[in-house]
């Protein structure tokens, strides 16, 4: 996109966020990408999670949830801080005694910057919606492997305008376990239903093969060969502006990298193959709201049946 082409986009994204804040779907939190969600923002929010939950319900899928710390040594294991370290969210505490406490005080009294005074728990903020499922696998699955769906906050140290690109944020996740074979055609399956979803609720959903934001150069390489092999689909959808859709739904294939980190067996004793998939909730709601207006009662008949039948 040219610079006068990305102006415009980047006016269209804040004029949507004034509108959101307007109608009180959103309530800025002083902090970009870091605000509150208003009642109707979840109503919408809980009826399209809830939606999905019906969709799959014959999955049988087993639910759970954690929170939005985990144990840091995590995204040790699985090289976030190789491939991701600008996004990280690290959980400081102080852990002086009264006389750094008060220097502390003064510090942050004076207007200095005072991170230094602290040191590093043994939680991070979740990056990714499925991490702290993984270590929790280890052994040997049954037979047929395993389907686990989640809804979790992450993370991701990315402040930014636009209303698509928040600090923290909700996903419903679904992670599959097993043989390579059957976990590529339980992704193919959901690429299917995700779009077919998505459109059932007049949302212009188009997928299309995507890579992480890897950090650095050697990061531009490790987007090459995830494109090149097709590991990551997405689901667009136009939220801020027509020109430059926005990923609210996606879909990663990891090979063996989980079962392998962390243990995880089919019953053949092989290193077991893991994908997963993601809706962004905060941006499905955000798409809905874009496409149908900011009054839920004024949304076309057959969406509104489909959320709340
Ligand atoms: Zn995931």
């Amino acid at each position: 996109m040219n610079a006068r082409a990305d102006a415009a986009a980047g006016s269209e994204a804040a004029d949507f966020y004034n509108d959101l804040v307007k109608h009180r779907l959103i309530i800025p939190g002083g902090v970009q990408g870091a605000f509150g969600r208003g009642a109707e923002f979840e109503k919408v929010l809980e009826a399209f999670n809830a939606l999905v939950s019906r969709i799959s319900a014959g999955d049988g899928a087993e639910f759970c949830t954690f929170p939005p710390v985990i144990d840091r040594r995590i995204i040790e294991r699985v090289d976030y801080m190789d491939n991701f370290p600008d996004l990280c969210g690290a959980v400081c505490s102080f852990f002086g005694n009264e006389r750094e406490a008060r220097a502390l005080s003064e510090k942050i009294h004076a207007g200095e910057p005072w991170g230094g005074a602290l040191g590093m728990t043994q939680v991070v903020l979740n990056p990714a919606a499925c991490y702290p499922l993984y270590p929790t696998l280890t052994g040997t699955q049954a037979q047929g492997g395993r389907l686990v769906t989640m809804l979790n906050w992450v993370f991701r140290h990315e402040p930014s305008p636009q209303p698509t690109r928040m600090q923290s944020f909700r996903v419903r996740e679904f992670v599959r376990v097993g043989n390579q074979d059957d976990v590529i055609a339980w992704r193919d399956m959901w690429l299917g239903r995700g779009v077919d979803l998505l459109r059932s609720l007049g949302l212009a959903a188009q997928p299309d093969v995507a890579s992480d934001p890897f950090f650095g150069r050697a990061g531009k390489m490790l987007a090459g060969n995830q494109l090149e092999q097709k590991l990551k689909y997405e689901v667009l959808v136009p939220v801020n502006t027509g020109d430059k859709p926005t990923a609210v739904c996606s879909f990663n294939f990891h090979q063996q990298h989980f079962g392998s980190t962390f243990g995880i067996l089919t019953p053949d004793g092989q290193a077991a193959y893991t994908a997963c998939l993601g809706f962004g909730l905060e941006r499905v709601v955000m798409a809905l709201f874009k496409a149908h207006g900011f009054k839920t009662a004024l949304w076309p008949d057959a969406v509104r049946q489909r959320l709340w039948p």
